[in-house]
């Protein structure tokens, strides 16, 4: 993954440079804020489940993952579910909108999510998380869940995700860069809220 973390920071300065105009606009009290967590797996497929940089300012976000260090190591399903979770979990602020960008590049732990031969639990995360109860709680927290597929070994994932909650898939490749279409989908986000303020 440690390819994208360069692209996650151009990602959240082009949020910043095209749209903190049209925020300003829309919602004068209101600014950006950027939250990160980062997973890998539980020991001893490897170092840490996942470490998480609360919602803070565009530039202690981009400073924390200019330090990310990427590790790949053990079978190739993470804690996908443990992120989302802690994702969850994290400061949102309420009357605003919530958006979630999963970066990802392999499945969950468990074979409903993949057909890797190499899963050290296959039934699912051993600290028995599941897609149902951690995208439950994301629905409720009205938090808006959107996929950047970073491989073509997600797509059992999101079949199952779906059955869950709306899953939004963002694509990027020589006509749109990873910054643009999470830029792009921001602003949109904005353009809606702001229509559904005249309309009410
Ligand atoms: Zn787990």
């Amino acid at each position: 993954m440690g390819k994208y973390f360069d692209k996650v920071r151009f990602a959240i300065t082009r949020i910043i440079q095209n749209n903190q105009n049209l925020l300003r606009t829309i919602r004068p009290r209101y600014d950006f804020r950027f939250a990160i967590v980062d997973y890998r797996d539980h020991p001893p497929e490897s170092d840490y489940v996942y470490r998480k940089c609360d919602f803070t300012n565009h530039q202690a976000a981009n400073t924390y993952i200019q330090n990310l260090k990427s590790d790949s190591g053990g079978d190739p399903p993470e804690a996908v579910l443990d992120g989302l979770d802690a994702a969850c979990e994290l400061n949102w602020r309420d009357n605003v909108d919530r958006l979630l960008f999963h970066i990802s590049d392999s499945p969950p732990h468990g074979k409903i999510y993949h057909k890797f031969p190499e899963d050290r639990w296959p039934d699912g995360c051993l600290c028995g998380k599941t897609a149902r109860d951690v995208l439950k709680k994301m629905k409720e927290k009205n938090i808006s869940y959107h996929v950047l597929p970073c491989s073509n070994l997600l797509n059992m994932m999101i079949t199952e995700f779906k059955t869950h909650i709306d899953v939004k898939i963002l694509t990027f490749d020589d006509r749109i860069t990873f910054e643009d279409v999470i830029a792009r989908q921001v602003q949109q986000q904005l353009i809606d809220t702001e229509m559904t303020f005249r309309r009410t």
